[in-house]
């Protein structure tokens, strides 16, 4: 019998998400631990797509941005995801990708704060913020770009020439949980405006923007909101900056009267102003499923679930990672997303013989097997299997075949 197994079996019989997996499409002999990178198709996605390209492209034609009201997606669906993070309606808008928004939402953050020059984020950041920001700084002469070693440095360095602070909700690779409530009031205490990244938050962590008074977030959904590969992102905005947001991809989506065909541009009055142009409408759609999936769901359930999973799988994986040289990085408290990173001097190999026995993790460079756990469809059951899959690894060590070490493309 597994280790933890009557555990696991009693877990889920009390569980009050279990009935939510059959919403989602998932292959048999999988047990999926990389939610966190991609969020598995909800069943209902098929017919949306189909309906959307089907009925509305294929006999609406272009009525339907009108009639199927593709043209609204953007807000629709980001009032949507608005509640999953706190935000009022009309906050929050679906559009491009999260690094586009990150682009967008730091030059917004530069215009409200003119007299300062300083972008501070964390070194740890998920790369594609860090270059993004280098590329703000690049095109606005003496902005500079500061990192911080840590989130504790990061807080000491705020200071009267920070303009915006840029901040990873969760670490992707610790999944170290940032303490949202402290860094804002931190940064508005020195007249700095912050924007979160809640890629790795947002459906699965609780999170109150505007009880906090957060200025701007941005965040993916193809992760655990499951809107599918390359879905467009959110991007939200304190209702109190919507007068005076500037931002320089002023496409016409974002115009005052995008059919008026102006030669100038005027700006959209409140959220519309951080769109830029025509959105991928297929796509837009599978989210709208995706987001379907999470109705009358609360984001406190789901946090729960995730505590319960990641706690679990930690206390049945840490006596393999005496054993075996590994290591846990995440924190033991509260204090992290919904995912749990071993650091493995061999963790490339490891996952990829994960991989071949139906165990989907994630390798991150430069050694660090990372398990994502979405409540939505995960059972305390196959967290028990996946650790004895890896314990079954470990000591086998058939990691060591040679056909596991080489690198693809996408890891
Ligand atoms: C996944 C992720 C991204 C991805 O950005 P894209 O523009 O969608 O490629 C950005 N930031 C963080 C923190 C992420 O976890």
């Amino acid at each position: 019998m597994l280790a933890g197994a009557p555990e696991a079996a009693a877990l889920d019989l009390a569980d009050p998400l279990r009935g939510k997996r059959e919403l989602f499409q998932l292959p048999a002999g999988v047990i999926y631990l990389d939610g966190n990178s991609l969020g598995p198709p909800p069943k209902a996605a098929f017919a949306e797509l189909e309906q959307a390209a089907r009925q509305e492209w294929g006999e609406g034609l272009i009525r339907s941005w009108n009639a199927a009201g593709w043209w609204s997606l953007t807000d629709t669906l980001g009032d949507r995801v608005g509640r999953l993070i706190g935000a009022a309606a009309g906050e929050t808008v679906v559009t491009d990708t999260t690094s586009i928004n990150v682009f967008k939402a730091l030059h917004a953050a530069l215009a409200l704060r003119p007299e300062r020059r300083v972008i501070l984020a964390e070194r740890d950041s998920f790369p594609t913020d860090l270059y993004m920001a280098e590329g703000v700084a690049g095109s606005r002469s003496g902005t500079e770009l500061r990192l911080a070693a840590d989130s504790g440095d990061l807080a000491k360095m705020i200071d009267e020439r920070t303009a915006v602070v840029l901040i990873n909700h969760v670490d992707y690779r610790t999944g170290a949980l940032r303490d949202m409530a402290d860094l804002t009031r931190r940064a508005h205490q020195a007249g700095a405006l912050v924007v979160w990244d809640l890629c790795h938050s947002a459906g699965v962590v609780p999170i109150e923007l505007d009880t906090l008074d957060a200025d701007f977030a941005i965040g993916c959904t193809y992760k655990y909101l499951n809107g599918g590969p390359g879905a467009p992102a959110f991007i939200f905005a304190n209702r109190r900056h919507h007068d005076g947001l500037v931002q320089p991809l002023s496409g016409w989506w974002a115009h005052a009267a995008p059919f008026a065909m102006e030669s100038g541009y005027r700006p959209a009055a409140g959220i519309r102003r951080l769109l830029c142009g025509t959105q991928p409408i297929l796509s837009l759609r599978a989210l709208k499923a995706a987001l379907d999936a999470l109705d009358g769901i609360e984001v406190a359930a789901i946090r729960a679930k995730s505590l319960a999973l990641t706690g679990f799988f930690m206390e049945l994986v840490e006596p393999l990672c005496r054993d075996f040289g590994a290591r846990i990085i995440t924190p033991r408290d509260d204090g992290r997303g919904s995912q749990v990173a071993i650091a493995h001097e061999q963790a490339y190999s490891v996952v990829q013989a994960l991989i071949e026995r139906g165990i989907i993790g994630d390798f991150r460079a430069p050694d660090i097997m990372r398990f994502g756990f979405a409540p939505l469809y995960l059972s305390f059951r196959e967290v028990a299997a996946a650790v004895d899959a890896l314990r079954d690894v470990l000591a086998s060590g058939t990691w060591r075949d040679p056909k596991f070490s080489t690198k693809a493309l996408v890891t």
